[in-house]
């Protein structure tokens, strides 16, 4: 794939790049190594200082930047607007909790007796380069959720962005610049996919933090695997929004249409299966569809467009083979379905109902705006359908009766559970999902642990 800025909403090719050779690679790699050497042994308030300073820039350069996003990838301005501010929110959350998060534990007095010891603590301290391997869903949310705990924690990082996002990977490189963190804390490697490995493999590459598709992870955690280097992994999801009959119908329908479109449907945390208890399926369905067929679709610079194009023209035609395979087996199109007779990568809110396990749409994530619809007779029924995936990214329950909040709690396969409400991030809560959407989380102390030399310390 050529590196490159094309518009999806033209099709039109707006900037290409080189791919950096050899010899620049080691230039970064030997930067990463230095750097590290020295921000290792920074403090919290100096870190924090160029964290805030940071978070200062990014509002500044908001509506740019905001646009530049929706240039390389399609999503709506006034949601690349919300994405920069939600990165500037994150980094100094981060830059305020970061000591906090990472201070010394001290284990019980009595186990410290017990070794033998006069005082033990455990110290965490940050581990070295690490490299992370990102998509262009969220071109710069992606990476600040990476970055700004890793800075914090003392690591430097190197990004390998998706190779349709190298202006928003480089402005990400000369932002932290800005901020004052030295050369070679956080830098962009204009690379192919093809190159990662090879980076990986080095030594000065200490662990590596992936989000995207599951090929990419499992290709990259091979070698990392290989390399015994650590790895975060957040890969595919597609997430279960359940409604049971006590739910509040109006609600959860206005809810479900955001969760399935936002990002134009191009979201790991969207609610792609909708699973509907028989009593208020009819009801749900003639609500959702009503919404999801009053969206407004156009151009993403329009800050009245709801649903832009797709980020690209593989894209769409991978999302429309889904959706053609179930509507020739038998699924049934309550709106949408067809693609539009316009330039760029457009694709239409759709709805399939009768969606049936051997159809690939039930099994494979729809990166798009298209929605499946399944009956359930109960909260049986509900979390069998629901579990009956290779993802457990997130899941959405809609109920106001305890007995099966808890139930869902308790047996859904997922990493997170989001009760009457959709799943949205915050730097506080940990991200991250189990089974085939990938190991590891990140925000949140566990996030910023992740890349950390959990060092225990034993004095006699
Ligand atoms: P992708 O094709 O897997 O690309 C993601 C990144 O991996 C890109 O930088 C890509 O580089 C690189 N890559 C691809 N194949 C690779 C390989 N064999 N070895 C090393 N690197 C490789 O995914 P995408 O299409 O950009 O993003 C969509 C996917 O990401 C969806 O499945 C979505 O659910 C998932 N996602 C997950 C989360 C989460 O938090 N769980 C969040 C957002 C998105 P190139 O661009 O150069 O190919």
């Amino acid at each position: 794939m050529a590196i490159a800025t094309v518009n999806p909403a033209t099709g039109e090719t707006l900037k290409t790049y080189d791919a950096l050779d050899a010899e620049a690679i080691e230039r970064r790699l030997a930067a990463a190594e230095t750097a590290f050497r020295s921000h290792r042994t920074t403090s919290f308030a100096e870190r924090a200082r160029l964290m805030h300073r940071a978070a200062g820039l990014l509002d500044e350069d908001q509506r740019d930047i905001a646009r530049l996003m929706t240039t390389e990838m399609g999503k709506p301005v006034k949601q690349a607007r919300a994405e920069a501010a939600k990165c500037a929110k994150a980094m100094r959350w981060y830059a305020d909790h970061a000591e906090e998060l990472l201070a010394d534990e001290e284990p019980a007095d009595s186990d410290v007796k017990d070794s033998g010891a006069s005082r033990v603590i455990v110290r965490y301290r940050p581990l070295g380069p690490v490299l992370a391997v990102m998509p262009w869903n969220f071109p710069l949310w992606q990476v600040v959720r990476f970055a700004a705990p890793a800075l914090m924690a003392g690591n430097v990082g190197l990004l390998k962005h998706a190779s349709n996002v190298p202006g928003t990977a480089l402005y990400l490189e000369d932002l932290f610049r800005r901020a004052g963190f030295p050369e070679g804390c956080f830098q962009t490697l204009l690379i192919g996919s093809g190159a990662v490995g090879q980076v990986l493999r080095d030594a000065r590459i200490r662990a590596a933090t992936l989000t995207g598709s599951e090929p990419a992870g499992r290709a990259v955690a091979s070698v990392a695997g290989d390399e015994i280097k650590k790895t975060v992994l957040e890969l595919g999801g597609s997430d279960p929004f359940v409604v049971m009959p006590s739910a509040d119908l109006d609600r959860a329908a206005r809810v479900a249409v955001t969760a399935r479109v936002q990002n134009n449907g191009q979201s790991c945390i969207a609610a792609k299966r909708f699973i509907v208890h028989t009593d208020v399926f009819d009801a749900f369905a003639e609500r959702f569809t009503a919404g999801m067929t009053a969206l407004t679709v156009g151009d993403p610079m329009d800050e009245e467009t709801e649903i832009g194009p797709l980020s690209s023209e593989e894209g769409r035609a991978g999302l429309e083979e889904l959706v053609d395979e179930a509507v020739e087996s038998g699924a049934t199109v309550l709106c949408g379905g067809e693609r539009p007779d316009r330039p760029g990568w457009y694709y239409p809110p759709t709805v399939l109902a009768d969606v049936t396990p051997e159809m690939r749409i039930h099994r494979e994530e729809a990166f798009g705006p298209v929605a499946t619809l399944y009956r359930a007779a109960g909260p049986d029924e509900a979390v069998e359908i629901a579990n009956d995936s290779p993802f457990g990214l997130s899941s959405n329950v809609w109920t106001r009766d305890e007995t099966e909040v808890d139930r869902f709690v308790r047996d859904l396969e997922t990493g997170g559970v989001y009760v009457n409400g959709m799943t949205a991030s915050h730097p506080a809560f940990p991200f991250g999902g189990v089974k085939r959407s990938g190991y590891g989380r990140e925000l949140s102390g566990h996030g910023i642990r992740e890349f950390c030399n959990i060092t225990t310390v034993w004095h006699g």
